[in-house]
């Protein structure tokens, strides 16, 4: 048989799009790996996923018109997405974003953007941030520090479970899953089909499409699924994490504080405070851990090839220097911390040259498209980009403040040296 879409991987992007096909009518195969019992050397690169946690920071508040739109709508769709698939994934605890007060001209017009949208922002002074969240030591920026408080509509996601959540209401929506990874994809000349080779547990087989999506995530460039020729321009870095595990008697003051990410813009080096922090939540070991990550600046690292990725994945352990940034961070922020034991957490994210993520047409002939680029935020809109990217497979109208060609994918460049300063300041979240 002859599917509409395939759709390659089934992660937070795919899991959206494969949605939004299903209920449009389209005959829909999704193909992706099921997230593997432990991360270990005997993983292979396709099966990780930016998505296998328990949280990622959800706000609306937007860095510029893109993110701030995909944001505020997906939130607005989380709880029909959790009442039509009865799985829950959204927490508002509300979101926090502590920024340097010297970049004043960028947060008035992140506010003027969000005011725009409707989104409920509260700028707090550095005491009345003391007032509120007395748990939380806000760090000290060039020019002081101020809060950018969300209370609505704002706070933390499951990624697991909302991948879940898509994934049920594709299906319901007559979509097709299957476990596996696509390691072959190539388009016959005879019929102008896509053909994709699935390899999954019981050996593998072929599939046929008239159109492919690609949502492969951070391993976009890494996978057989892409075509070299269609390599796009997109790094990938290391995200480290540190979880502390919150001892009983401290879980009461720390529980009910926002999601907090630090802005610090400067050149500092090492001392370069952009950090995010997730208050304690419940693991799926019956403990509660802090987490806390770095945001773009100089402990993260750039992995250039399939081996780096996946030796940093396999091996989930961070760098000294990663650690000792993120232990200070927690201690910090959260003075008298105290915690009961420490784990290391290896991810990745990636970055695409525009900041946007890719959605459109890898071909002439419009058939092979992609969905790749979270550029280290993208859970909190997935469900719209999900949307816009099935809107572009379908040929459908664009109903999107940004203009559609500003998410086309940029070509990778042959020579490598003309890379985008992501690691470079101003530092901060994109
Ligand atoms: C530690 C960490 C913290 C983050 N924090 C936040 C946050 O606070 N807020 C936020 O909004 N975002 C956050 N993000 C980013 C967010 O998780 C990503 O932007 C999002 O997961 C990207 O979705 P994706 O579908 O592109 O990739 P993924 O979710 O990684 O999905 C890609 C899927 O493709 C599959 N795949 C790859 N190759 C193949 C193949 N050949 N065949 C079949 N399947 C394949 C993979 O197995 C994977 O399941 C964070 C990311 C990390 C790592």
């Amino acid at each position: 048989m002859v599917h509409d879409v395939i759709v390659v991987g089934a992660g937070m992007f795919g899991s959206a799009a494969a949605k939004y096909l299903g209920r449009a009518g389209a005959d829909t195969l999704i193909v992706g790996p099921a997230e593997p019992q432990r991360l270990d050397a005997a993983v292979g690169l396709p099966d990780f996923g930016a998505h296998y946690d328990e949280s990622r920071i959800a706000r609306c508040l937007g860095w510029d018109r893109f993110w701030g739109t995909a944001d505020t709508r997906s939130t607005a769709r989380y709880r029909d997405i959790e009442a039509e698939s009865g799985i829950g994934f959204f927490t508002e605890c509300g979101s926090l974003a502590l920024v340097s007060a010297a970049q004043g001209d960028r947060t008035e017009a992140m506010l003027r953007a969000a005011g725009d949208d409707g989104v409920a922002v509260e700028r707090m002074p550095a005491a009345e941030l003391r007032r509120e969240f007395p748990a939380l030591r806000a760090p000290s920026l060039t020019g002081g520090v101020e809060g950018l408080l969300e209370r609505k509509d704002a706070g933390r996601l499951d990624p697991r479970r909302l991948v879940r959540a898509q994934l049920e209401l594709a299906l319901s929506s007559g979509a097709r899953l299957v476990r596996g990874a696509v390691t072959s994809l190539h388009r016959q000349e005879r019929t102008g089909h896509w053909k994709v080779r699935v390899q999954d547990d019981d050996g593998g087989f072929h599939a046929e499409a008239e159109t492919v999506l690609l949502a492969t995530g951070s391993l976009i460039n890494h996978s057989d699924a892409l075509p070299a020729r269609h390599a796009v321009d997109l790094q990938v870095f290391t995200e480290p994490n540190l979880l502390f595990e919150v001892a009983d008697d401290h879980l009461d003051r720390l529980r009910h504080l926002p999601t907090v990410v630090i802005i610090d813009p400067d050149d500092t080096g090492d001392g370069n405070l952009s950090a995010y922090l997730i208050p304690p939540l419940r693991y799926p070991d019956g403990k509660w851990y802090a987490r806390i990550g770095p945001a773009m600046q100089p402990v993260v690292r750039e992995l250039r090839t399939a081996e780096e990725i996946h030796s940093w994945y396999a091996q989930q352990r961070i760098t000294k220097e990663q650690s000792a940034f993120l232990n200070r961070m927690a201690h910090l922020l959260l003075p008298g911390l105290e915690p009961v034991s420490v784990r290391e957490a290896c991810c990745v994210v990636d970055k695409t040259r525009t900041r946007y993520p890719y959605i459109g047409h890898l071909d002439a002939d419009r058939t092979l498209s992609v969905v790749v680029g979270g550029n280290g935020h993208g859970a909190r809109g997935s469900d719209e980009i999900g949307r816009l990217a099935a809107t572009v497979v379908l040929d459908e109208p664009w109903d999107f403040p940004v203009p559609r060609g500003t998410l086309a994918p940029v070509p990778a460049r042959p020579d490598d040296t003309c890379r985008a300063g992501y690691l470079q300041p101003p530092f901060g979240l994109c």
